[in-house]
C-alpha cells in the first residue's frame, strides 16, 4: 500500500477546507471498497486521504410530504413526492430501508442485487456513483427513475440528473473540491410498474453481463403512456435507450410492439469485449434483457 496522510473531519466545512489545501493529491473515501482496491493496485495514489465516516448529515434518509415519512420520524425535505438520500447512506441500509421498500421499491430491489452483503454493508450510494464504473447496478435504476445528485463544495451547491453524471469509462462529473453530498430520487408515477434485471450467468455475486432498468406507465387501454429505458455494463458508462423508448412510447403494449423496441435497444449498446463475453454476445443479450425488463414491469403494475 502506498504512504497517505489520514483525515477524518467532522463536518462538511472542514472537508471542504481539507479538499482546496490539498487540491489534486486528496482523495474523499466513503467506504473504501473500491478506493482502497485502486490505491493498493496503484490506480490512485493520493497524498491525503479524507474519510467521510465522521462527517455527519450524510447518511440520512428524507421524505417529503409527510404521511409515512412524517410517521416514522424521518426528517422531511426536498421536492414533493422525493426521497433525498444522503451520500453515506450504504448499500445495506438503502435496500432494507422500510420508506424506501415503499415508496421506491424499483430501488430496493436494485440495491438489493449489489455484490454480496459483506460489500453492501459498506458501500456507499455517493461512492459507487462518484466511482463510475459501468457495471454497476444502481445507475440505470437511478437514471430510470429520474434522480439527481447534489454536489457541495467551498463555493456552493449544484444539482446535476444522474443521467448527466456518467462521463466515460470510470470518468464522472466531479469537480475539484466537491462533494457528493444526497441523491434525489422521485418515486415512479403512479400506475406504473418497474423492475431491475441482471444478467448473470456465472456467479451470483457477480457484477452484471448486461442489466437492465425498466419503467412503464401503462393506460387503462393497454397504451403506453410513457417508458424508461436504461441499461448497464453495455459500454462506458449507464446507457438510456431513448431511441428504444420512443418506439413504444403513445403505441399500444402488444407483444410485437415491445419485441421491436426490445430490437431497437440494439442500436443503443456499444459493449466493451472482456471474460463476461464478446460485444455481439453482449448485444444480443441486452435485446433479450430488454423484452424480459418490460414484460416484468408490466407484471409489477399495482
Ligand atoms: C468484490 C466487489 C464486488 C462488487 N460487486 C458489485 C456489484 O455486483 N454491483 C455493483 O453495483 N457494485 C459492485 N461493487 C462495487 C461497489 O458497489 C463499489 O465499490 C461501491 O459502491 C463504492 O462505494 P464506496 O462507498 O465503498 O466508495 P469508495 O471506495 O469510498 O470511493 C469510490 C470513489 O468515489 C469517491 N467518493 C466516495 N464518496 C464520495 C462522495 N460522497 N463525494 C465525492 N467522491 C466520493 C472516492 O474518492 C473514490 O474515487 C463491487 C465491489 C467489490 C469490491
Amino acid at each position: 500500500m502506498i504512504d497517505f496522510e489520514y483525515h477524518s473531519p467532522v463536518s462538511l466545512e472542514e472537508t471542504f477546507d481539507l479538499l482546496d489545501r490539498h487540491g489534486e493529491d486528496a482523495r474523499v473515501m466513503a467506504g473504501g471498497t473500491a478506493l482502497v482496491l485502486q490505491m493498493k493496485h496503484r490506480f490512485s495514489r493520493p497524498g491525503h486521504v479524507i474519510s467521510l465516516r465522521r462527517v455527519t448529515g450524510l447518511d440520512s434518509i428524507t421524505l417529503d410530504g409527510g404521511g409515512i415519512g412524517a410517521a416514522a420520524g424521518y426528517e422531511q425535505n426536498g421536492a414533493p413526492g422525493s426521497v433525498r438520500v444522503g451520500a453515506l447512506c450504504t448499500q445495506r441500509r438503502i435496500e432494507t430501508d422500510p420508506i424506501i421498500a415503499e415508496t421506491l421499491p424499483l430501488v430496493a430491489e436494485t440495491f438489493s442485487r449489489v455484490a454480496t452483503p459483506r460489500i453492501r454493508n459498506m458501500g456507499t450510494i455517493g461512492g459507487g456513483l462518484v466511482h463510475g464504473d459501468p457495471n454497476q447496478d444502481p445507475p440505470p435504476a437511478l437514471i430510470a427513475l429520474g434522480a439527481s445528485v447534489t454536489m457541495s463544495s467551498s463555493k456552493g451547491e449544484r444539482v446535476l440528473p444522474v443521467e448527466e453524471l456518467f462521463i466515460d469509462y470510470y470518468e464522472t462529473d466531479v469537480q475539484p473540491g466537491e462533494v457528493l453530498t444526497s441523491v434525489s430520487i422521485p418515486p415512479a408515477p403512479p400506475g406504473s410498474g418497474s423492475c431491475y434485471i441482471k444478467f448473470l450467468p456465472r456467479t451470483a455475486d457477480d457484477y452484471a453481463t448486461v442489466s437492465v432498468a425498466a419503467l412503464v406507465e401503462p393506460s387503462e387501454d393497454n397504451m403506453c403512456r410513457s417508458i424508461r429505458i436504461v441499461l448497464g455494463s453495455v459500454g462506458v458508462t449507464p446507457v438510456r435507450a431513448v431511441d428504444a423508448e420512443s418506439m413504444l412510447q403513445g403505441q399500444e403494449l402488444t407483444d410485437s410492439n415491445i419485441r421491436a423496441c426490445a430490437g431497437a435497444v440494439r442500436e443503443a449498446v456499444d459493449p466493451l469485449e472482456d471474460f463476461r463475453g464478446s460485444p455481439e454476445y453482449k448485444t444480443d443479450m441486452a435485446e433479450v434483457f430488454t423484452r424480459r425488463a418490460i414484460e416484468r414491469a408490466l407484471a409489477n403494475v399495482g
